[in-house]
């Protein structure tokens, strides 16, 4: 018997980075997963991966600033694989790296509605699922940014630390439920997104590389697989006792 036998988990923004080897993971545990994202060629290719290596994963197109479409798909997701049981809030952008005073407002909306309307529009829609099973858990991806400042990505940190509280706030109003809400703060992991980011460095892609690994206690920046683990752990019923929390993954960033 695997941890996670017999739920469906949502993974949002699941075809790269964090959220694909969240997938991975969740499915190696025995879940049902459901890979959504706007990346649907990544998308499908994973799905593909997880079912010959003997999971059980399908792909659905899914843009979590569209809310009739979060609203849809998450319906059609619990059609399709038998209910919902896990939803991974985990798409996000890091978006404009300015200064506040030179951030046009539409740049601010585009990383709020991904980072954090989207997160709200899939939690109000999975909500009802989750209660006709009679427990659930919600894994919201906040960061380091969530929890301390930095001189960069304004409207990131502002996103990050509305999804740590937001997280709080659900997890009092659907306790009674046993609907669980976690959040959890990785450091920097080498993804797509952060390789964007070094990409776009004034210092260069190496010398940024280098940088942020002696940003970290550990001496490293993380591999998605790290923070795999911990999306995994809250998924599951080895973690049916935690709600609220804050699931710091960062090689000690914020230790110090
Ligand atoms: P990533 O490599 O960019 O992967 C995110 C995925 O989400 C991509 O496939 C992306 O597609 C997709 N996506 C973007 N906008 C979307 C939307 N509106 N609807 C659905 N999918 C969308 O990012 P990551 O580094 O794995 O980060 C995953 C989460 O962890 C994010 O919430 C991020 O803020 C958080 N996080 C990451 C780090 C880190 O160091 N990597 C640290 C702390 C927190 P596109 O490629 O087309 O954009």
């Amino acid at each position: 018997m695997k941890r996670l036998d017999g739920k469906v988990c949502i993974v949002t923004g699941g075809a790269l980075g964090i959220g694909k080897a969240a997938c991975i993971r969740l499915a190696d545990e025995g879940a049902r997963v459901a890979v959504t994202d706007i990346e649907d060629d990544e998308g499908q290719r994973l799905c593909d991966d997880i079912v010959e290596r003997g999971g059980t994963a399908e792909f659905h197109h899914l843009d979590v600033t569209d809310e009739d479409a979060v609203t849809r798909v998450l319906a059609d997701i619990a059609d399709s694989l038998g209910g919902i049981d896990v939803l991974v809030n985990n798409a996000g952008i890091s978006g404009i790296d300015k200064p506040t005073d030179e951030i046009p407002s539409e740049e601010w909306r585009k990383v709020i509605e991904v980072n954090v309307n989207g997160v709200f529009y899939c939690t109000r829609a999975a909500i009802p699922h989750l209660r006709r099973r009679g427990k659930g858990s919600i894994v919201n991806l906040s960061s380091i940014y969530g929890l301390i400042g930095a001189p960069d990505i304004p409207p990131y940190h502002a996103s990050k630390g509305a999804v740590r509280l937001m997280t709080k706030t659900d997890a009092l109003l659907y306790a009674k439920e046993g609907i669980r809400v976690n959040s959890v703060h990785p450091g920097f992991i080498w993804t797509p997104l952060v390789e964007a980011m070094a990409e776009a460095s004034d210092e260069g892609a190496h010398a940024f590389r280098e940088n942020l690994d002696a940003l970290h206690p550990l001496g490293h920046v993380g591999a998605p697989e790290d923070i795999a683990a911990g999306i995994a752990y809250l998924a599951s019923d080895d973690a049916k006792f935690v709600t609220g929390s804050e699931l710091v993954i960062d090689g000690g960033y914020t230790a110090k």
